[in-house]
């Protein structure tokens, strides 16, 4: 885990709304969400799929379909980018801010050397000539860890493995130095030992290069391991948010409590077996009033119609600094994890 930053944060999200226009109306996807992250510092965003931790992700890098609505302020170094024109957009992306996909396969062209590959990311953003892009992606592939790495530029994506090949997306992404990294599920796709070794690797360069990362997971062991803030997304809107230790040990909403039941843990005493949350998180936009936890929530009743008539927004835990949540119950709820 990082250090965090005390200069302030690179990247500021604030009241990032994102709705989507469909032949069947207006379908609501993010719904007033904030969040910021400082140089050398790693955020977690949380959330089940559906809840919108992904369409953010896409919006901070203006990569939404045009049938997607966007409001709010998205700051990078205090200059907004909602709103830019797209050649200007292209000019921050993969320069600024990069953006690491879960399926590495797609991410890359199957029909170029993976070295050809990341020198041509390297070209977009640098008046270079290909020979001084190339020595530039060897050098990008020998720092995420590729062997050999001057005689495997010239190898074809389908000729690395699973873990090779997000090796060399980080590499892509990494190429021009961006100082905000945001990484989707990065590991989902990749076996346990290949995982932990990827998000060793975007330790290792984020300690190197002070950049700031937005990690997008649903692996809360993976967050554990790599986060410094957490936030936790659920229908679109900010459950909870605080640091990770305020998350693990002080969870304050019923869903991060579910999330955590979920979770197998080592540093609790062993349950007689893993908890679920049940039902499924509500499709876009059909919950217009109160909580939109309520149908699945297991502590309504200590609430009562609150709940359901009105919806919760982020509140300070008192005492707890940063820490917040976005529920009516004023406490934590009983539960053994
Ligand atoms: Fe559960 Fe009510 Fe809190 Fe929502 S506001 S999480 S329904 S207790």
């Amino acid at each position: 885990m990082a250090e965090p930053n005390l200069n302030g944060p690179i990247l500021e999200v604030h009241d990032l709304k994102v709705t989507f226009r469909t032949e069947n109306g207006s379908v609501p996807a993010v719904d007033g969400i904030d969040f910021a992250v400082a140089p050398g510092q790693t955020l977690a965003i949380v959330g089940e799929s559906g809840s919108g931790k992904s369409v953010s992700s896409s919006a901070v890098m203006g990569l939404l379909p045009s049938n997607a609505d966007v409001t709010g302020e998205v700051l990078l170094d205090g200059r907004e980018l909602n709103g830019l024109p797209n050649d200007e957009l292209r000019k921050i992306r993969g320069n600024d801010i990069a953006m690491v996909f879960q399926d590495a396969l797609s991410a890359l062209n199957p029909y170029y050397s993976v070295g050809w590959q990341v020198a041509e990311a390297y070209r977009l953003h640098h008046d270079v000539s290909k020979k001084v892009a190339r020595s530039r992606a060897v050098e990008m592939l020998d720092k995420v860890g590729i062997p050999d790495a001057a005689r495997r530029a010239d190898s074809y994506p389908h000729e690395f493995s699973g873990g090779m090949r997000q090796r060399v997306v980080i590499a892509m992404a990494l190429v021009n130095d961006p100082r905000v990294l945001i990484a989707d599920e990065p590991t989902t796709a990749l076996d346990v030992t290949v995982q932990a070794q990827i998000m060793r690797l975007l330790d290792d360069v984020q300690d190197e290069f002070g950049t700031a990362l937005i990690l997008i997971s649903h692996d809360l062991g993976v967050v554990a391991e790599v986060a410094d803030d957490v936030l936790v997304m659920y229908a679109g809107r900010a459950a909870e948010r605080g640091t990770v230790r305020d998350l693990f040990f002080r969870a304050a909403h019923p869903y991060s409590l579910g999330l955590l039941g979920a979770m197998p843990r080592v540093d609790v005493p062993p349950k007689p077996r893993l908890t679920t949350i049940p039902g499924t998180p509500p499709t876009p936009g059909s919950i217009t009033t109160g909580c939109p936890f309520q149908p699945r929530c297991a502590y309504t009743h200590l609430v009562g119609e609150r709940c359901i008539t009105e919806r919760p927004e982020l509140t300070p835990r008192p005492g707890e600094g940063d820490h917040e949540a976005a529920c009516h119950l004023g406490r934590r709820p009983e539960v053994i994890l």
